[in-house]
């Protein structure tokens, strides 16, 4: 006669570990400009990593990372979240839309 005795010794494996990721809350593909509560342009995730908060910080920034600038390899602008990959790029949309595109590489 074959014992029916229910074994319950064995402990449960740990469940797996949730990593809470945020996801990213930009809605995709919209090259419009976003603005804050106080109506001012909201800057990139990107710019604000960097402790960027307002246009005059990015201004600011511009201005500091001035010398040299065109010989960066990345390009980003706060305001669209755009990103560039030559200075001729970075450039042209400077002169479109009057934004202080930054030297990214920099960082
Ligand atoms: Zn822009």
């Amino acid at each position: 006669m074959p014992s029916t005795r229910i074994r319950s010794g064995r402990p449960a494996p740990a469940p797996a570990l949730k990593r809470a990721t945020p996801a990213p809350s930009m809605p995709a593909g919209s090259p419009r400009e976003r603005l804050t509560d106080e109506g001012r342009p909201a800057l990139s995730d990107k710019a604000r990593r960097l402790g960027l908060e307002t246009p005059e910080d990015v201004e600011r920034e511009f201005r500091d990372a001035k010398s040299g600038w065109s010989k960066g390899t990345e390009y980003h602008c706060p305001f669209c979240e755009k990103d560039f990959w030559s200075a001729s790029g970075a450039r042209k949309h400077m002169r479109r839309r009057g934004h202080p595109v930054l030297r990214w590489d920099w960082y």
